[in-house]
């Protein structure tokens, strides 16, 4: 799970890395008593989880109270990269000196800890990695030995930071080590981490991804997990026990097995639509799971067809058309549905959905075939049934 910035910088304070202070806010009010309180010149930050966010127009700063309610109220509800801002975070600003870049995550193919530094810090970090590698100090931590002082100077030294600042990165790399390894997180980046005027070195964002598989080591995370509205789709698929993720177009997906479910969505492409969700029902598709599986895609209204593509290995292709035709009755689909059913079963299966027509049930033979004509039917284009 990605936290928002709040979120992981209320984490790494609790490890002593240096933040600013600062408050989150919901209203433009809040946000203006949230500068009363730090006093002074605040910066206000959208809380999305997008990068670029100061580019999108969500960071500004603001020299008093009144002004802080200003810009909160055009950030907030403000449309960055398709993420809705429903909070701000409100921070003392302080003079920045100098912006470097440092992270530390999970470096599988090594089998280890990477944590990475650099000079050039407040911009893409894959930006630099594309134009200037060199600028990018790597340094490989063992995960059972842990990270050495050492490690903290390899990193400062190798990024060249500002002699000025080195001795609190050199400090400060350690404990973002801990929260790293601590908080079963997979990623910690901040960017900027900045020299200030004071020349503190201070983590001016934070992006934390944690290991939902660790979940269970930290019961205090539940919280995190409130403030991620999960949309309302994919919490319904939750709940029904779907393999569901929702995309932007506008075909559904059905398969069984991730690896057709993913050829599915290519051949969908290739056939010039895109796809509106990736839905794997696994195998042994009944009755029941065919009916979630449906109600929860037709439950977006973006979709304007339906790809059901099943190759019975261990599923049935004559209980998958049984589901669809009990999933059709109980529900009242208003979108044609496109069936291709291959494998164990396929004939029998296929001649029952062909003995219960319905109007918007249509058969395929072959993937391509199916995936053709649901694009097509997507696009208004009425192809054969
Ligand atoms: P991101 O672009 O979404 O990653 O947002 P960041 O939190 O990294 O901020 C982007 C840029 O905004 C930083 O690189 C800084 O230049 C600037 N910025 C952010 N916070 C402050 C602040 O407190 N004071 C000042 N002066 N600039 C800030
Ligand atoms: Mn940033």
């Amino acid at each position: 799970m990605d936290l928002f910035e709040y979120q992981g910088k209320e984490l790494l304070r609790k490890f002593e890395v240096p933040v600013p202070e600062g408050r989150v806010a919901t209203t433009p009010d809040e946000a203006a008593e949230a500068a009363k309180g730090l006093g002074g010149k605040v910066v206000v930050k959208a809380q999305v989880q997008v990068g670029g966010r100061g580019k999108a127009g969500g960071i500004k700063l603001a020299d008093s109270p009144d002004e802080a309610r200003a810009v909160a109220s055009r950030i907030l509800g403000m449309d960055i990269k398709g993420h809705t801002v429903k909070r701000v975070l409100v921070e003392r600003a302080g003079d920045i000196k100098a912006e470097y870049y440092c992270s530390f995550l999970l470096d599988r193919s090594n089998r280890d800890f990477l944590g990475m530094m650099s000079a050039k810090g407040g911009v893409d970090i894959e930006e630099v990695a594309d134009s200037d590698p060199d600028a990018i100090a790597m340094v490989h931590i063992d995960p059972l030995l842990g990270m050495s002082d050492f490690h903290a100077r390899e990193m400062v030294f190798g990024a060249d930071l500002d002699p000025e600042a080195r001795p609190d990165a050199i400090a400060l790399l350690p404990k973002l080590f801990r929260a790293f390894t601590q908080l079963d997180a997979s990623l910690v980046e901040v960017n900027p981490l900045v020299l200030t005027g004071e020349g503190r070195v201070v983590a001016l964002d934070a992006k934390v991804s944690l290991d939902d598989s660790a979940f269970y080591r930290h019961p205090s995370f539940d919280q995190l997990k409130a403030a991620h509205e999960i949309p309302e789709q994919e919490r319904v698929a939750k709940e029904k026990g779907l393999n569901f993720i929702k995309l932007d177009g506008d075909v559904g997906i059905i398969g069984n097995g991730a690896g057709l479910v993913m050829s599915t969505l290519d051949v969908v492409k290739a056939a010039g639509g895109e796809a509106a969700n990736f839905l794997d029902v696994g195998g042994g598709a009944g009755a029941e799971l065919l009916s979630s599986a449906l109600e929860v895609i037709t439950s977006n209204p973006e979709v304007r067809s339906v790809l059901i593509n099943i190759f019975g290995g261990i599923t049935r292709c004559d209980l998958v058309a049984e589901g669809i035709i009990d999933a059709l009755g109980r529900l009242d689909v208003k979108v044609p549905i496109v069936v291709r059913l291959d494998g164990t079963n396929a004939e029998q299966g296929r001649k029952m959905l062909a003995d219960a027509p319905h109007p918007m049930l249509k058969s395929a033979d072959t993937m391509l075939g199916a995936a053709q004509l649901a694009v097509d039917l997507a696009h208004g284009r009425e192809g054969g049934s």
